[in-house]
């Protein structure tokens, strides 16, 4: 099933079934958010989809966020193929973890914003965001990927000149708003195969990133599983994959994000997530 939250002043939980967007709360009224969903389990998942049909259709004025308030983000650096080709380096021997604070998370249509001069080089990354399903401690890579909620669009924002100035990635890949989210999160058994669905980045209009979840070096169970051995794994949590080719500080000239710009990141099977640039 497709889930998300619309933005109305209670964000609204609503599933996606035949085009139509409709209201869980209706029918489910302790349901409000997607974390509850996710806490409920495989019952309320599979009842969701039975009970689809039966409700109430309603007018949305666009996605908030589809979550908010996981314990954690995690994310994946240097996880494709294609990425590490252009930056001349070798793959990694293990996934290259590090974090965002999710404080930085935002919905689709919020602006990706940060202060007049805190930095010059902001950066986009389209990745395919995993939410994860059951609590998973040093677990194997069945029961990892058996332990996946859904996935949705991220957007990991960066600003170069902090994270390379830092020697590690948090304070300049945790800026407020640089975590955009959604438009929905389409549950694991819907999705399918976490690999070979395309992954494009466009910035007004143009196509920066064209790559294929194939090209992931470690893929999502591996990922998990390699996660869940250091850190407990809880439902909620969210897990970036990485980004392609084609980011802005490696293009030459490197083009990185201004004011007015708008950035589009679409996955095949999940949607397209666009926000615009708001320098304040
Ligand atoms: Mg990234």
């Amino acid at each position: 099933v497709r889930l998300g939250r619309v933005r109305d002043p209670s964000n609204r939980l609503v599933i996606v079934e035949g085009g139509q967007t409709r209201d869980v709360g209706a029918l489910f009224p302790s349901l409000d958010t997607m974390e509850e969903v996710i806490r409920r389990g495989a019952s309320c998942w599979n009842e969701l989809e039975v009970r689809a049909r039966e409700l109430p259709i309603i007018e949305s004025d666009g996605w908030a966020a589809p979550l908010s308030t996981p314990s954690k983000v995690i994310c994946v650096g240097l996880n494709y193929v294609d990425h590490a080709l252009e930056q001349k380096v070798e793959h990694p021997s293990a996934p290259l973890i590090f974090t965002k604070f999710p404080s930085a998370i935002v919905g689709p249509g919020d602006p990706i914003t940060w202060p007049v001069g805190l930095t010059q080089e902001v950066d986009y990354e389209a990745e395919l965001a995993v939410i994860i399903g059951a609590q998973m401690r040093s677990v194997d890579e069945v029961d990892a990927a058996a332990g996946i909620f859904g996935y949705t669009v991220a957007n990991d924002v960066s600003a170069r000149d902090l994270q390379f100035a830092d020697g590690q990635f948090t304070r300049g890949k945790s800026l407020d708003s640089f975590l955009p989210l959604g438009p929905v999160v389409v549950t694991a058994d819907e999705f399918g195969d976490a690999s070979g669905h395309r992954i494009t980045a466009r910035v007004n209009g143009e196509t920066m990133q064209d790559s294929n979840t194939s090209e992931l070096i470690f893929s999502v169970p591996a990922i998990l599983s390699y996660l869940s051995a250091h850190a407990t794994l809880y439902p909620g949590d969210i897990v970036l994959t990485g980004t392609p080719a084609g980011v802005g500080a490696f293009r030459d000239p490197p083009r990185f994000l201004g004011h007015g710009d708008s950035v589009e990141i679409e996955i095949e099977d999940l949607g397209i997530l666009i926000n615009p640039v708001r320098v304040a």
